[in-house]
């Protein structure tokens, strides 16, 4: 059979809106409800949420046999007010694993309690060349030498409680979303470009009026990034998951930005064999651009579910991304052949 045609223009206004919308770790419910409403498009699909905030679809398949699930997650890198300063800044904590030089003189928004809330910049607290001449350079960035600037009159801690900042609120970083060229430059591609296609090859499958075979999970985490967001919400019919999520580009990998990668060894261990195999022939079958990597830094909501003691077998596909956890970016042609797989996935 041939995969239904994807509207890869509708999957890239859907990838913006949803890069626009910020879901840093601990606070996803706006990006969490934005995929809620593209689903309730389809009455036959089960929405449900988990307690601590998962997306979970059932799509209902014609077999009464064994079910699948495939997961992607919603949430992102971020941080948190973790103190006021004496000088009216604020100090962070991180939410996720980056380095603070990825984010130096970024763009972020505040979340204060009342709804609200306050532009700022993070910037190292020694930022003006002219005051601090080399230091600039040779200071380490860290939790205590970077800062944001907020865009507010503050000079001192109670100015800056006097605007409703308190500790514990969230930080966005601005995504910065850019097209040129089919190139998709953006922050938290990781994992919203896997989102989009999960839901994109769902819509495809729905708009070319085919049915699914097995009875299909789509579960939306919203803590992966700080490692137990696929942890619970897979139902026990489950027995195999495949993790959508970003694969690692650069020197000694073999992922690019216009692939999709089947990884089979992260830093978890290696996944399933037999699921994997499975995926590297749905690829050839549909003549799907992909390659087979190994990331050395990396684990999946997969081996969440895994430790959380999860029972199925598990395989992990997403498009190359260059540059994750930073200002990060891919090609048309990587989320593409990623919604490919997941259509061949759920159609095989
Ligand atoms: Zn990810």
């Amino acid at each position: 059979m041939t995969l239904p045609t994807l509207d890869t223009q509708d999957m890239l206004d859907f990838l913006a809106q949803l890069l626009n919308t910020p879901s840093p770790t601990g606070f996803t419910e706006k990006a969490i409800g934005l995929c809620e409403e593209f689903l309730s498009q389809w009455p036959e699909l089960s929405l449900s949420r988990t307690n601590k905030g998962a997306l979970v679809v059932k799509v209902p398949g014609v077999s009464d046999g064994p079910w699948r699930a495939l997961t992607a997650h919603v949430d992102t890198l971020g941080a948190m007010v973790k103190d006021i300063k004496s000088n009216g800044r604020l100090k962070l904590t991180k939410l996720g694993g980056f380095a603070w030089n990825t984010v130096e003189g970024e763009g972020v928004t505040v979340f204060k309690r009342d709804g609200k809330t306050v532009r700022g910049t993070i910037l190292l607290n020694k930022a003006s060349s002219h005051v601090h001449g080399a230091d600039v350079n040779k200071t380490e960035r860290n939790d205590d030498t970077m800062e944001v600037r907020l865009d507010a009159k503050t000079t001192n801690t109670k100015e800056t409680e006097a605007l409703g900042i308190n500790v514990g609120d969230f930080v966005a970083f601005d995504p910065r979303v850019e097209i040129n060229n089919d190139f998709i430059r953006s922050r938290h591609l990781d994992d919203k470009a896997c989102v989009a296609s999960l839901l994109f090859a769902l819509k495809s499958i729905k708009d070319a009026g085919l049915a699914l075979p097995a009875t299909t999970i789509l579960h939306i985490s919203n803590y992966e990034e700080v490692g137990h967001g696929a942890s619970a919400g897979i139902p026990p019919q489950v027995t195999e998951l495949i993790s959508v999520d970003m694969a690692a580009v650069g020197e000694g990998q073999t992922s690019d930005e216009f692939h999709a990668t089947l990884c089979v060894k992260d830093s978890g261990g290696p996944y399933h064999y037999g699921l994997s195999q499975r995926m590297r022939g749905l690829a050839e079958q549909h003549a799907i651009p992909y390659k087979v990597d190994i990331y050395p830094y990396y684990g999946s909501d997969g081996e969440a579910f895994w430790r959380a003691g999860g029972d199925v077998a598990v395989a992990l596909i997403g498009p190359g991304v260059d540059a994750s956890h930073n200002y990060e970016r891919t090609h048309i042609e990587a989320v593409k052949a990623t919604a490919q797989w997941c259509m061949a996935y759920m159609l095989s």
